[in-house]
């Protein structure tokens, strides 16, 4: 068990307040204590106190095959000392990434490469509106795209602001929240609805194929499919945000998965295992408008494409592909968490429901069924706050916000999962 006091981390938390607004870099690292972390290896991360987590938060689940892996590090240092960053023309990293996604991601016939899933997001975006003429994006009450204004809203909404105007910032004009339309996730209907109320001007459907921004509401391949038509037949692109997905359930990303192709794919997190990378990828006719000589949409940054980020992608790519047991084992760890946790809390009677896909799990604290956005607003977000709390305690960190999910990585044991197990058995005891 970590000790509970912090000293080292306290020091941090102070000085990082005096320079850093909020004392974090990114508002959703907030943990309420005085955590600063020192160093990661394989499933466990330390603090600077010198405790040792396991660690199933993993970056926002940019950890995915575990902290440090050899293979992906190699690939960095082998990069360092080499080319750091010209500006001009194209590397070979960003030729073999390319090829490769282009390689295992069914829809994408070619590829850019970012440095971050909002930039990623940001870019499809913008594409979808240069392709089309058209200004309204549809988006799912949940689903988180990063930052970008055209996406940063209606996330984990309070129910009276859930379906409405929630942006996550104020900044944001209000003729961008207006090009914002929001609808349920596993809801055809409420798409529809969207679509007829605007004729002709929707350019596109952007969602995460399953939203593990608010944990993992599972997609129907009815949902997914209908939305493919409806798409098609309205003549707007359907985007997969696979920043989270991509490469965790299946080398060919969510998409492999459910067999249901879209227009465009963006990526980011997993993709470089830890390293800055993202990008999008997607129909030749639709990426081409990327041309800097004879297509119409900006592409443009300095960072992209980088050799660090390539490198770590194509090293990430290159262990999948040659260890594809990565996804019976992290599947079969997934499904023993969620067994497991669905035997405490029955046992308990606790009204929680564990979820997930894969490597991936959540517990919710409410009853299933849990399919759409609106069942989630029944969450007893205080109840999850307390075995968070009770989790961290005991050296096991998982994401802070209710709703979130929590992943699995290949660095992760059976015997990790059990020791989870059981911690997650004490907290809930208490919590009764
Ligand atoms: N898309 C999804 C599905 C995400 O979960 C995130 C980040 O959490 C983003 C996009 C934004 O990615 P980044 O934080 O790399 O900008």
């Amino acid at each position: 068990m970590p000790s509970s006091a912090h000293p080292r981390g306290q020091a941090i938390a102070d000085a990082a307040a005096r320079v850093i607004p909020g004392g974090v870099n990114s508002s959703t690292r907030y943990i309420g204590a005085p955590y600063s972390f020192a160093s990661a290896e394989g499933a466990y991360v330390v603090d600077a106190d010198g405790n040792r987590y396991l660690d199933y938060h993993a970056a926002f689940g940019a950890i995915l095959l575990g902290h440090n892996a050899a293979v992906v590090n190699d690939a960095v240092r082998a990069t360092i000392g080499g080319i750091d960053l010209v500006g001009l023309g194209v590397t070979e990293g960003e030729v073999a990434l390319a090829e490769r996604v282009v390689e295992i991601i069914p829809s994408a016939e070619s590829m850019i490469a970012t440095m971050s899933g909002s930039e990623a997001v940001a870019q499809a975006i913008r594409l979808a509106r240069g392709v089309t003429g058209r200004d309204l994006v549809v988006k799912f009450q949940g689903g988180f795209h990063g930052w970008s204004d055209a996406v940063a809203r209606n996330v984990i909404s309070a129910p009276d602001k859930a379906y409405g105007s929630d942006p996550l910032s104020s900044g944001i004009l209000p003729q961008a929240l207006d090009s914002t339309l929001i609808a349920e996730f596993n809801d055809l209907d409420s798409v529809t609805a969207l679509f007829d109320q605007y004729p002709d001007r929707v350019a596109a459907v952007i969602m995460e194929p399953i939203p593990h921004n608010v944990g993992a509401l599972l997609p129907t391949t009815e949902f997914v499919s209908g939305l493919r038509k409806l798409t098609e037949v309205n003549d707007a692109l359907l985007i997969f945000d696979e920043v989270i997905t991509g490469l965790r359930h299946s080398l060919g990303g969510y998409q492999e998965v459910i067999g249901i192709t879209p227009d465009l794919t963006t990526f980011g997190k997993g993709l470089a295992n830890g390293y800055a990378s993202g990008g999008v990828a997607g129909r030749r006719d639709l990426m081409e408008h990327f041309n800097g000589r004879t297509g119409d949409v900006l592409l443009a940054g300095t960072f992209n494409g980088n050799p660090i980020g390539c490198a770590a992608a194509l090293a990430t790519i290159g262990y999948l592909q040659e260890h594809p047991d990565f996804y019976e084992r992290t599947f079969a760890l997934g499904d023993r968490m969620r067994t497991g946790l669905t035997e405490i809390v029955t046992e308990l009677d606790i009204e929680a429901t564990a979820l997930g896909f894969g490597g991936v799990f959540v517990l919710y604290f409410t009853k299933p069924p849990i399919l759409g956005y609106r069942d989630l607003m029944r969450n007893n977000d205080e109840a999850y706050v307390a075995f968070h709390r009770g989790m961290t305690e005991r050296g096991f960190l998982m994401l802070p916000m209710a709703l979130k999910r929590n992943h699995i990585s290949g660095a992760h044991t059976a015997e990790d999962v059990d020791r989870t197990l059981d911690a997650a058995r004490d907290v809930l005891v208490e919590l009764r």
